[in-house]
């Protein structure tokens, strides 16, 4: 039996003191380890530089410990009881690590327990040990008060625990028992988001047909202005800022609700899609290095496409606002010039070290998974309802995956499948879209509903230099240079700090404007700082181009793409 015990007595430090016994050691030796990385999240974050004191005692008689490498220790041969005494620094407040100050403390196993080897598949028990008046929230196995049970290390790392003065409201889906635990200070209007919880819960329940789980936990961070979420089997851990709750006072969906919303049901989604059924590789994966998968547009995709689409089919969007919805994400990819670039395979190949590790160039280099995924299966969607005369859709293949493939899918399995259902080749489909950088038919994906796609300039924007820029030390920092654009071919670079338009002063504010009021092709002086040097350059200004998306009817909609419309619904 591996025990651990976990203390938050000393939460002024940040520190966790954690006992770790085990009961019969293997008498060659003990080899612990911690993760580098966090299922879901896919970077090497290297929990166990967050330790920082470990000793091994047996019989109260220190024991030897060496470290092996940057997440293994060594402990020497023993025959009683072991018990190993370890502190972690605990201060980092998202949904991947742990955290613990005098309000709330919070762990990801993989950033706290270590792994003993040979242990893996047995029993793993935990003893928490709370600050006064905190209530622990976890869907780890209860056997008493403060005390819980994994079956094995793999589950204990894949509950969360959450420690803290929560508002805590249960509800049930089907009669499973589920909890939407909210920690950090805040006003909601809890029937409303339980209500509008329970339509999407249930959504998901009705697509894929049975339960992955027996009770399901939402832990839920309020805080300012953070946002994310990670998925487990049976739990989720998101963060999400005060205004995206929903009011009592407020009637309407706001934008800020509806994207917490997608982030429940996106996550909710994922205890299907990527817990239960995910890449082959991801089955007992090594979390002592990357784990490389082609398949993330499937499962981070997918799930984004059916994330957003769900608000609509529970009517808690009208098709009107689901369309808008839509229309930024297609916006924000039609603004990457990296989909050029980048495959939708790639960016999920190369996740560790491109979409993981964003850099100022990433817009030219590199496309999400996440969006154009979401597109790539919208279009797929349509393009399987017309070749099977709207007898199939793309629910259909995930159906099929989630009946038959639960030990796993192969990088090119959900092509295959695609083909076999609907009895057609896709391989020219996936060539061009997923393996190629071609940009997706997605105005003729529109046409099929009755619906029409168009791309226009921006409202406010008349010319563009082609830069992302903020405000910093009252100067205008530019944050990334478009390819090709006025700006590059200007000599402008990231980092640059803009200070004069033809000689006059402009302000981030102001920039818009300046540009506006000139012809579009005029050539203008930019003075900029570069590395506290004054430089200029001349730039050319060009319209802005059109890269907003905007969906509406089609005139003249006919009956078979009314009926198409309302089967996609
Ligand atoms: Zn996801």
């Amino acid at each position: 039996m591996i025990k651990y015990q976990v203390n938050t007595e000393q939460f002024k430090k940040h520190y966790f003191d954690i006992c770790l016994t085990i009961s019969k050691p293997n008498s060659n030796g003990i080899r612990l380890s911690l993760p580098t990385w966090i299922a879901g999240s896919y970077l090497i974050r290297d929990f166990a530089k967050h330790i920082v004191s470990i000793k091994a005692t047996e019989n109260n008689k220190p024991l030897n410990i060496t470290q092996l490498d940057k997440n293994h220790w060594q402990i020497e041969p023993c025959r009683n009881e072991v018990n190993i005494y370890y502190q972690v620094y605990a201060f980092d407040c998202s949904v991947r690590s742990a955290f613990l100050d005098e309000n709330r403390g919070f762990f990801n196993g993989s950033a706290l327990l270590l792994s003993v080897d040979g242990e893996h598949n047995n029993t793993h028990q935990i003893e928490v040990k709370p600050q006064e008046g905190w209530q622990i929230y976890t869907t780890l196995t209860k056997i008493k008060k403060n005390l819980f049970e994994a079956e094995t290390y793999e589950e204990l790392i894949d509950c969360p625990v959450e420690m803290s003065k929560a508002n805590c409201l249960d509800f049930k889906v089907n009669n499973i028992p589920h909890s939407l635990v909210l920690s950090g200070k805040h006003t909601i209007d809890d029937k409303r988001i339980i209500k509008d919880l329970i339509k999407i819960c249930k959504h998901h329940h009705s697509f894929f047909g049975d339960s992955p789980f027996k009770k399901y936990l939402f832990l839920l961070l309020v805080t300012h202005n953070n946002y994310g979420g990670l998925e487990h089997s049976n739990s989720t851990s998101l963060i999400c800022a005060r205004d995206d709750l929903p009011q009592k006072h407020i009637k309407n969906i706001t934008p800020e609700y509806t994207r917490l919303l997608g982030l429940l049901s996106h996550e909710y989604f994922h205890a299907w899609w990527v817990k239960k059924i995910k890449p082959k590789v991801f089955h007992n994966p090594n979390f002592n290095k990357e784990v490389y998968t082609e398949q993330l547009w499937i499962f981070e995709g997918w799930t984004s496409y059916y994330d957003e689409l769900t608000l609509l089919r529970t009517k808690l969007l009208s098709l009107e606002e689901y369309l808008k919805l839509f229309g930024e994400t297609i916006t924000r990819v039609q603004q990457t010039l990296g989909r050029h670039n980048q495959s939708l395979v790639n960016s999920s190949f190369e996740t560790w070290t491109k979409f993981y590790q964003q850099n100022e160039n990433s817009i030219n280099s590199g496309v999400s998974y996440y969006s154009k995924g979401a597109l790539l299966a919208f279009v797929l969607d349509i393009q399987i309802r017309e070749k099977t005369n709207d007898k199939l859709s793309l629910d259909d293949v995930l159906h099929h995956l989630w009946e038959n493939y639960q030990d796993g899918l192969e990088d090119n399995t959900a092509q295959k499948v695609i083909s076999e259902l609907t009895n057609n080749n896709f391989d020219n489909f996936f060539k061009k879209y997923l393996y190629g950088t071609e940009d997706l038919p997605l105005k003729e994906s529109f046409a099929y509903l009755g619906l029409d796609l168009t791309f226009v300039k921006p409202k406010t924007q008349k010319n563009t230099l082609g830069i992302f820029s903020k405000e910093e030390q009252g100067f205008i920092k530019i944050t990334s240079v478009l390819h090709n654009s006025p700006a590059e071919l200007s000599g402008l670079s990231v980092n640059d700090l803009i200070i004069a338009i033809d000689d006059i002063k402009v302000d981030f504010s102001q920039l818009e404007k300046t540009l506006n009021r000139y012809e579009s092709g005029t050539k203008i002086v930019i003075t900029v700082f570069r590395d506290n040097e004054l430089r200029t350059f001349r730039a050319k200004l060009t319209t802005a181009s059109k890269n907003i998306c905007k969906i509406s009817y089609l005139e003249n909609i006919s009956e078979k793409q009314k009926e198409h419309l309302n089967n996609w619904v």
